[in-house]
């Protein structure tokens, strides 16, 4: 099958073997991406309208335990100042999102073992109680099963893990010997289990990828189903061991972003701060090629310098309210807007199912 024929199965079945994933990956060309970006669009605006759900980041701590070959905030990097935002500090920065339309708050951190399950809970339960109308999302690395359990018992909703890579040679590549794609992918099982509408994804470009690791993944999400995807280009950061690799291509971040549109219809599909920083039309690209999220950045302005997971990351000195106004206009330009509301993961009739199952 070309190219062509392989996106129209994709659309029809909801799956492809592995080595026609192979193939896409290594023959794809701007035709295909924007046969791609089409479909995925239309698709997108049957499921969602031209609504785009927005989502406010808070990077809680930047302290980590881990040693990630690709991340400016991992331990070794000596030139980061080190931070812990507390309750009062986690609470403004949800109050200044609430004030702005944002109805859902993700705690982002390093792995910071100050944050006990006793200290997350507690987070937790206070935005719940403050803002019954919100959901909260957790994206702060593995943890326990009871961890999870115990956060999700007091108000979590969704969980953030990307899986970085499917392919255990390539997860090895990126990541410090201590950890192992086994325990990646069981503590997303768990979450999933667990009842989280759960996330897993992967940087584009990032060093050691290939096509064959690529078809790992889609394998993979297909596998998974999960409720979200976080996919943006990879980019180097100064301090760590990749500093000199090339940054990941916005063209195959686009791409892949449509095949997810694709393969999940109704995942919600973040364009991410990362696609926006490799390219100033990133983030408008990538709800052309079927994103439905956008999380903007509410951490307090002080410590944002302080959480700079690559080179150059955008929108680093915008208040809550700047933030969210660039998106409104952005989302404006191409026809789509903004909307206040939790945006739940809902599943479709007929789709999000494989067809050969
Ligand atoms: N500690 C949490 C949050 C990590 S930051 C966790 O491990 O899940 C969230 C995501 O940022 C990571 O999963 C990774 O995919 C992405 N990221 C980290 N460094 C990056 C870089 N240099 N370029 C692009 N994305 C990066």
């Amino acid at each position: 099958m070309n190219n062509r024929e392989l996106i129209e199965k994709l659309n029809k079945e909801h799956h492809l073997e592995r080595e026609e994933w192979v193939q896409l990956f290594a023959t794809f060309t701007e035709e295909d991406r924007k046969m791609a970006a089409e479909i995925a669009r239309e698709i997108a605006v049957r499921n969602f309208g031209k609504d785009i759900y927005f989502r406010g980041i808070v990077e809680f701590t930047n302290i980590c335990k881990n040693d990630c070959k690709y991340c400016g905030i991992r331990k070794s990097n000596v030139n980061v100042a080190r931070y812990r935002l507390n309750l009062e500090q986690i609470m403004a920065c949800c109050a200044a999102g609430y004030e702005n339309g944002f109805r859902t708050f993700v705690l982002q951190g390093g792995e910071d073992a100050w944050f006990t399950d006793e200290r997350m809970c507690e987070i937790i339960a206070k935005i719940k109680e403050s803002y019954p109308d919100c959901a909260v999302t957790l994206s702060l690395g593995e943890r326990s099963r009871e961890s999870y359990a115990k956060m999700f018992e007091a108000g979590a909703d969704r969980y953030l893990l990307r899986h970085e890579t499917a392919d255990e040679a390539h997860y090895e590549y990126l990541h410090p010997s201590a950890m192992k794609l086994s325990n990646r992918m069981q503590c997303l099982k768990a979450l999933k289990e667990i009842g989280y509408q759960t996330g897993c994804g992967l940087m584009v470009g990032s060093p050691g990828q290939s096509p064959e690791t690529l078809a790992k993944d889609m394998l993979f999400i297909e596998e998974f189903q999960p409720q979200m995807i976080g996919m943006g280009p990879f980019l180097p950061h100064k301090d760590t061991p990749f500093r000199d690799e090339a940054k990941g291509s916005v063209k195959l971040t686009l791409f892949l972003l449509a095949l997810c549109r694709i393969m999940l219809p109704f995942v919600l599909l973040p364009s991410t701060t990362a696609l926006g920083t490799a390219d100033n039309d990133g983030r408008k690209q990538g709800v052309l090629h079927g994103c439905n999220v956008i999380m903007p950045n509410l951490s307090p302005e002080d410590v944002r310098k302080n959480y700079m997971l690559y080179d150059n990351k955008a929108g680093t000195n915008l208040t809550a309210k700047e933030g969210i106004q660039i998106v409104r206009e952005e989302m404006e330009e191409i026809g789509y807007h903004v909307v206040v509301g939790r945006g739940d993961f809902r599943k479709g009739k007929n789709n999000n199912e494989n067809s050969n199952s």
